[in-house]
């Protein structure tokens, strides 16, 4: 079956092997931050739809799943925020209910967690792993570029009323943008808000791949370190920074035809070679071959970062 839902499954540093699963089209989001590494929101909306046929998703997740795959997560994710998918909660039933082996993660921005319906929809997951970037509304503005109306105190009110909840984990992501929200008044107002969130873990990553904008950059160590001492000061929870390639080497290799599962992720997302190695348990020969060939037939452009060579599938 040719799967255009499911991608990977790749070995994650923080999901270990994890079957990513993208139920919304290309850059369907209620955000366009700076730092996407996905780049610039087309659909900048709040709107729900069922973008695909709920079927035809199900069918995808059933043949994949039919054989048992070795798999740690299977996590909503992919090149838009998975909650605007209105039918959301019954893929999540649906796994659970057919597939109780394996654990769900969801990556989301949380903006629409104000509503108590994708609250709940979301309660089976296993873990939630939202993004909190900003305090300030004009932080947000400037790092998440909501859609217009959109307020950080709402985001932040729907987390609140989602940890009452949810017993399950969250961990809780923070994007540091060096210049914007890096200010001793923004730190502190993340770390208050954070303390009355009660995530599981707070994870502060900054920019690894190339971001939606050329003149985002990395924030450097000695800065996140500081970051992660103002937090752990009264936290209680584990911080963690986590600013550095996401993925591991996988422990097993990745059971699929390698060059699909290496469009199905540069189409989300850019990589060097050495991360698709890793994420895949695949020879880096074996990855530049088949990066070469991609080249060639003109399906695939890189371009040089700080971390290396970065290939990403052309729309
Ligand atoms: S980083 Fe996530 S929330 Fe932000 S624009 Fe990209 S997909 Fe949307």
């Amino acid at each position: 079956m040719k799967y255009q839902h499911l991608f990977g499954p790749v070995a994650s540093r923080r999901l270990g092997i994890s079957l990513g699963l993208d139920l919304v089209p290309y850059k369907y989001c209620p955000l366009n931050c700076v730092y996407c590494e996905v780049q610039r929101t087309t659909h900048l909306s709040t709107e729900r739809s069922e973008f695909f046929a709920l079927a035809d998703i199900l069918a995808e997740l059933d043949s994949f799943l039919k054989d048992s795959p070795q798999l740690d997560h299977i996590t909503f994710s992919g090149a838009g925020e998975p909650t605007l998918y209105l039918r959301i909660g019954e893929i999540i039933r649906h796994i659970k209910t057919r597939y109780p082996q394996y654990k769900l993660a969801l990556l989301t921005n949380s903006v629409l967690f104000p509503d108590p319906g994708i609250r709940r929809d979301c309660l089976p997951c296993d873990v939630v792993l939202p993004s909190l970037d900003a305090v300030s509304q004009d932080v947000y503005e400037k790092i998440n570029r909501p859609r217009a109306g959109l307020r950080s105190s709402d985001l932040i009110e729907g987390l609140k009323q989602f940890r009452k909840e949810y017993s399950g984990k969250i961990w809780l992501e923070v994007f540091i943008l060096p210049g914007v929200n890096d200010t001793e008044q923004e730190v502190y107002l993340l770390r208050d808000t954070i303390a009355e969130l009660r995530p599981d873990i707070v994870q502060i990553n900054s920019l690894d791949r190339p971001g939606a904008e050329d003149w985002v950059e990395a924030a450097s160590p000695e800065s996140l370190s500081r970051i992660r001492d103002i937090f752990a000061e009264t936290l209680p929870m584990p911080v963690e920074i986590i600013a550095k390639a996401e993925y591991i080497k996988a422990e097993h290799p990745v059971d699929a035809v390698a060059g699909e599962l290496i469009q199905s992720i540069l189409v989300r997302r850019p990589c060097t070679a050495e991360d698709l190695a890793s994420m895949l348990n695949l020879h880096i020969n074996e990855i530049s071959k088949i990066l070469r060939r991609y080249s060639a037939e003109g399906l695939i452009s890189s371009h040089r970062e700080t971390r290396g060579v970065f290939y990403v599938w052309k729309s």
